[in-house]
């Protein structure tokens, strides 16, 4: 780690008020001994448990700590978003304010980067929550392994470390920070993963429960999606639309054919099947078109896209 290298630490927090403390006396001094100038920031999201005054007093007494709090909770993803925003660091780590994420582990994420890594993320190897959370856990990053192609086992985890430049090139919305290895691999940076020491909770209740993995895989459809088809939704949808109106139209087809040849075809569950595929097939082909309008009003937005898209240029 080059010395002078100001280092972030982001941290999500909600209703965490008896855990607080005691990260900041794990954190400081780990952080002290990494070398570098660092600041850490607490995104206080909305707690309703009196935490808000431990922040205040720990930034007191603290120099390196800043907390920003959000006017209500609006969740871990816009909470680490806001801590983005101010973030003045060259590498920036995001570590959860439960105490389940291991703070010794921040040198050896820290090394991953100094490795040639974009993104390191952690990975709970020896997950210490119940069965009822590790089981679905393990499914969902199988799943999301098949479909992103990207060879992570913890995609979850809220411990990483980032060099700066992929958290500003990044949007992440709403709950897609699940998804934040998946689409910074996307984006060409370069993802790695460290096993890192994982701690029963000892303080406070956790926020999510099983219905998180149904939202995710909600989500991973949606990631993959846009991974292939934003710059192209006519490819998709038109394509599919395209498909069932020709079989429709042949359909339609045969039954005139049969019809005029005598026999009568009202009552065939073919003449369902080919006027419903011909009604859906256009409206898939307009769903296409429109896409392709909206995504056309982006323009400019892709084209900042583009542009955070650039690894260097070199001049001659
Ligand atoms: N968190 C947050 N806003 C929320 C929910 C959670 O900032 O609406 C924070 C929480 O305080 C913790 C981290 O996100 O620091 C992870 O939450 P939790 O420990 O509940 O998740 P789990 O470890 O059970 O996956
Ligand atoms: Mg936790």
């Amino acid at each position: 780690m080059e010395p002078h290298r100001l280092v972030s630490v982001v941290i999500p927090v909600f209703d965490e008020r008896d855990s607080l403390e005691g990260l900041v006396d794990e954190l400081l001094p780990v952080l002290g001994a990494v070398g570098s100038p660092y600041e850490v920031i607490f995104v206080d999201d909305g707690s309703r448990d009196g935490g808000a005054m431990v922040l205040a007093d720990l930034a007191r007494r603290h120099e390196p700590i800043r907390v920003v709090r959000l006017r209500s909770n609006f969740g871990k993803g816009a909470a680490l978003t806001a801590g983005f925003r101010e973030a003045r660091g060259d590498v920036v780590i995001t570590i959860d304010a439960d105490l389940q994420d291991d703070p010794a582990e921040i040198p050896r994420l820290l090394a991953a980067l100094d490795g040639g890594a974009d993104l390191v993320s952690g990975w709970k190897q020896d997950r210490d929550d119940r069965w009822t959370r590790t089981v679905p856990s393990h499914i969902f990053n199988a799943v999301a392994r098949r479909v992103s192609g990207i060879a992570l086992h913890d995609l979850n985890c809220g411990f990483k470390a980032y060099r700066a430049d992929v958290v500003r090139a990044l949007a992440i919305p709403g709950e897609m920070y699940r998804f934040i290895p998946v689409i910074a691999a996307a984006e060409g940076f370069r993802v790695a993963e460290v096993p890192v020491n994982h701690r029963a909770r000892r303080h406070g209740r956790s926020k999510y429960g099983l219905e998180r993995y149904l939202r995710g895989l909600l989500d991973l459809i949606t990631i993959s999606f846009m991974g292939r088809y934003r710059h192209r939704p006519m490819h998709f949808f038109g394509g599919l639309g395209l498909l069932m109106f020709l079989a429709g139209v042949a359909i339609s087809i045969y039954l005139t054919i049969v019809k005029f040849l005598g026999e009568a075809i009202g009552g065939r569950p073919l003449l369902i099947l080919g006027v419903l595929l011909i009604v859906v097939g256009i409206q898939l082909f307009t769903i296409g078109l429109v896409s392709e309008l909206i995504q056309r009003g982006r323009m400019r937005s892709d084209d900042d896209e583009a542009a955070s898209r650039i690894e260097r240029v070199i001049h001659g």
